[in-house]
């Protein structure tokens, strides 16, 4: 299939690349001309802009950061839109507010086109290995029409409902796991601070009813985890930049239809005091920094 894959990022050039293995033929753009040459010199052609990437495909893929990306990148003269061919599926798999998507995939429909949501999670290393879980938010055709493409970037395809749904899964999702990081951060420092060996209560947490992603997989505190970022100081990972803009999606959204999130508004601005820090690049499991002191700090090294 021929397929216009635009933002070729962290995660859309490896997805992009893992569709050239599977077969496809590839017109990429990204502002980036770096991004766009290091793809071409693995087989994909050259676009100077959105609108010529997509003129021959017959699916449609983009990768971008925020909601004002995407919105530019459908919507610009130079945008989707103005260049797509009519019946050609349009994915978007950037995590972006669900009203967004909406508005979008509207303004698509219009256009004679079916738009589908798609964010993922699995971050850079599934990204690379093509294993990405796909939140799918979609009509049950499109889903159909969409998936075996997906499947050439990802593991798991899951359909969550219609427009907009993927995106509602990803922001709820990334809620629960901001919250619970700092939870565990929390816990550990206090701890360790007490007199409690790390490793010991990591793993009293990890067989006790505590146990959860955050303090089993990716704990913060250095070597409980072999592999987790924790202990090659906080390098790699989800950054807490990019947790902090999750939780902006979710208080915004959750702002919209008058829903309380009590402990998602503070952990947003737990993360935005990680962010002023400096430390908003690190894995966001370094929020436990935010519980150290200079003391604390030197002897976790
Ligand atoms: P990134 O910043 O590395 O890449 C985004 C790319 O988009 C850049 O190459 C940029 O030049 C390009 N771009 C920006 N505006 C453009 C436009 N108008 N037209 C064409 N190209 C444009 O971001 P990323 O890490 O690849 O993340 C992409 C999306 O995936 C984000 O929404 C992010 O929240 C989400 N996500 C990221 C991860 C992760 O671990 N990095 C995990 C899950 C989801």
């Amino acid at each position: 299939m021929h397929i216009a894959f635009i933002g070729l990022g962290n995660m859309g050039a490896p997805m992009a690349r893992n569709l050239l293995k599977a077969g496809h033929t590839l017109t990429v753009f990204d502002l980036n001309a770096a991004a766009v040459a290091s793809l071409c010199s693995e087989g994909a052609a050259a676009a100077d802009s959105a609108r010529k990437a997509v003129a021959e495909a017959d699916f449609v893929i983009t990768m971008l950061p925020a909601a004002a990306h995407v919105r530019s990148a459908y919507l610009g003269t130079d945008g989707v839109l103005a260049g797509v061919r009519p019946g050609v599926p349009l994915v978007d798999s950037s995590t972006i507010d669900p009203a967004t998507v909406r508005e979008l995939a509207a303004a698509a429909e219009a256009h004679g086109n079916a738009l589908a949501d798609a964010p993922v999670s699995g971050g850079t290393v599934g990204a690379q290995a093509g294993t990405l879980t796909f939140m799918v938010g979609a009509s049950e055709a499109l889903f159909a029409q969409v998936r075996p493409v997906l499947a050439g970037m990802g593991r798991n395809l899951v359909h969550c409902g219609g427009t907009g749904t993927g995106q509602v899964a990803k922001i709820c999702n990334n809620l629960i796991l901001g919250i619970s990081m700092i939870g565990v951060s929390e816990a550990m420092a206090l701890g360790v601070k007490l007199g409690i060996d790390a490793n010991v209560l990591a793993g009293i947490v990890n067989t006790s009813t505590g146990r959860c992603w955050a303090s089993d997989t990716c704990n913060p505190w250095p070597g409980v985890i072999e592999t987790a970022p924790a202990g090659r100081g906080y390098s790699g990972g989800f950054g807490a930049d990019l947790m902090l803009k999750d939780l902006g999606l979710a208080t915004d959204a959750a702002r919209s239809v008058k829903q309380p999130l009590f402990l998602g508004a503070l952990a947003q601005q737990v993360y935005q005091a990680v962010s002023h820090a400096g430390d908003g690049q690190l894995d966001f499991s370094g929020v436990i920094r935010q519980y150290l002191s200079a003391a604390d700090k030197e002897s976790q090294q």
